[in-house]
């Protein structure tokens, strides 16, 4: 038995605020505490330490083909680095499209021990899954893109039986091992490949005339019937275009009271107004949230620096291609399934639309009440690289820090955010909420993200520092299913994680139409569709992980 003792607990699942109390850890998992405080077979002295339960991030490309076109496309971005060094291009490396090692390893030294990859295409299922199998220590899992596929707008556009939407969601689900679903600019990738530019969420697209509208309510009954824990995973109409705020506040609409999670929502709070025609939109949206209980979000964080964007938005990739840096891009299609884009870029703090997007961001952070519907991410690497989370977690911290970044920004940026205004100061209860007991509830994962006995003993013990950033850089101790994995940020033992799915029961008739579809229009044959249990083992996966459904079909 394991004992971790003496640390300060965060554990906001259970309404747990810096309780000092020890944590045992017996065969991977958290168990009670023995009678008398009784010595561990291991002993990790934590005082002044915080302790909290794995972070887990909850959109992160780290597996989905398009890290893999990144990191191709980018050599300059896996040099060596080091004081005094020639840089030298070499495996193993990377900052922007990391490779799988070192997204695993940066990962497990900034405590952080489940990832979720949110644009898998169920046609390129199988590389995402051996991509993601490759990822050394945390646990995976993936949402399968859906919303721009023919099968899914034949159906919408036949005014089919909604039993066949769900049967086809959960086939999707099964076959693909994924453990949510996600649409990326509901119907406007199909509607790119017909030559449109812009799809609104009432615009009927070109070819099959199905709205966004349309596509977004049918996605999010099909997972609610299904009982489905995580609500449809929804990359919203228009990302990037000044005045997309209306066009978020109708994707959150088209839910129609069911859950809805928009993901890098930064991304599409923008308004239209000022001599620049670009302004934050920010309270409409914090606004928004607030009172529709139904919503959650992850920000999608900017932060200055080089990155590399890629996402499944040919529509709005396209449309970025002109922004490149350096100048180089790809926009590709695999099966027509959905799309694929993935263009480098350069936040720069003196540009007044990056300077003020990153204070959009921010605004959003501070201004959502609810520290469990909001999401602590970057859309790595779309937003920034997640290695610079800890930065991040310091500006929702620490006021002064945040100001003094704002009063370094393209001024008229400052100028026109509120940042600068608002007092709000995340406390490390609120920073575990975000990074843990919410995410894992909004999974489903009912054994991660917390502390009490029975959960998986992924436990990170941090040195208690004013300075967040260090803090949160670099814990003392990360366990990861009870086994010391990182030590002082560097990695000391390497693990496989687990996969995370979920497999709804559903009717097989609908393989019948699947079949013929397949037969006619895809280069996989049906058969080859689906991977099995041994297949996922096969590519690195530890085990997969079923979590459970409360469907009422
Ligand atoms: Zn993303």
């Amino acid at each position: 038995m394991i004992r971790i003792k003496g640390g300060k607990v965060y554990d906001p699942a259970h309404g747990v605020d810096a309780e000092l109390r020890d944590v045992y850890v017996r065969d991977g998992r958290i168990v009670p505490a023995p009678a008398a405080g009784a010595p561990g077979d291991e002993e990790y002295d934590c005082t002044g330490m915080v302790i909290m339960a794995g972070a887990i991030d909850l959109h992160t490309h780290i597996g989905g083909g398009k890290v893999n076109i990144a990191r191709a496309m980018l050599p300059e971005d896996h040099r060596a680095t080091g004081v005094g060094r020639t840089a030298l291009t070499r495996s193993g490396s990377g900052h922007a499209a990391p490779s799988t090692f070192s997204a695993g390893y940066r990962y497990a030294e900034m405590g952080y021990t489940a990832c979720f990859e949110p644009a898998m295409l169920p046609s390129n299922a199988r590389q995402a899954h051996m991509e993601m199998g490759d990822t050394p220590i945390v646990d995976k899992g993936a949402y399968a893109l859906l919303g721009n596929d023919d099968f899914l707008l034949r159906l919408l556009a036949g005014k089919s039986d909604p039993a066949m939407v769900r049967n086809y969601v959960a086939w999707t689900l099964s076959a693909t091992q994924a453990l949510g679903i996600k649409a990326v600019n509901p119907g406007g990738i199909s509607a790119f490949k017909f030559n449109a530019r812009k799809l609104d969420v009432d615009e009927p697209a070109p070819h099959y005339g199905v709205t966004p509208r349309a596509i977004l309510a049918a996605l999010t009954r099909a997972l609610q019937e299904l009982g489905v824990p995580h609500p449809l995973h929804v990359h919203a109409s228009n990302l990037g275009v000044p005045g997309n705020v209306d066009s978020t506040l109708a994707t959150m609409d088209a839910a129609e009271g069911r859950p809805i999670h928009l993901t890098h929502i930064q991304f599409h709070s923008y308004g239209a107004e000022g001599d620049r025609k670009f302004s934050s939109g920010a309270a409409r949206i914090a606004e928004a949230i607030n009172r529709r209980r139904n919503v959650t979000a992850d920000v999608g964080q900017i932060l200055f620096g080089q990155t590399i964007t890629a996402s499944g938005d040919s529509m709005a990739q396209y449309r970025n291609s002109r922004l490149a840096h350096p100048n180089k891009w790809v926009c590709m299609d695999i099966e027509c399934d959905a799309g694929c884009g993935v263009v480098p870029f350069r936040y720069r703090d003196q540009s007044f639309v990056n300077a003020l997007q990153w204070a959009i961001g921010l605004e959003i952070f501070l201004l959502v009440d609810d520290p469990w519907r909001v999401f602590l991410t970057t859309d790595h690497p779309n937003g920034a690289p997640f290695t610079g989370y800890p930065h991040l977690v310091r500006l929702l911290m620490d006021r002064g820090f945040r100001n003094d970044r704002l009063a370094q920004i393209h001024p008229d940026a400052a100028a026109a955010s509120t940042v600068g205004r608002i007092q709000r100061e995340y406390s490390l209860y609120e920073i575990a909420i975000m990074t843990r007991a919410a995410p894992a509830r909004i999974l489903g994962l009912a054994d991660r993200g917390h502390l009490a006995a029975g959960a998986a003993a992924d436990i990170v013990a941090y040195l208690d520092q004013p300075d967040r950033e260090a803090m949160f850089m670099q814990p003392e101790y990360v366990f990861k299913d009870g086994q010391l994995v990182a030590r002082r940020g560097r990695v000391v033992h390497v693990t496989r994680g687990a996969t995370h799915t979920v497999k709804p029961e559903f009717d097989r008739s609908i393989e019948r139409p699947l079949r013929e579809f397949f037969d006619r229009y895809q280069t996989v044959s049906f058969d080859n569709v689906p991977i099995d249990g041994g297949e996922m083992i096969d590519c690195g996966s530890r085990e997969v992980l079923v979590h459970p459904c409360a469907g009422r079909t």
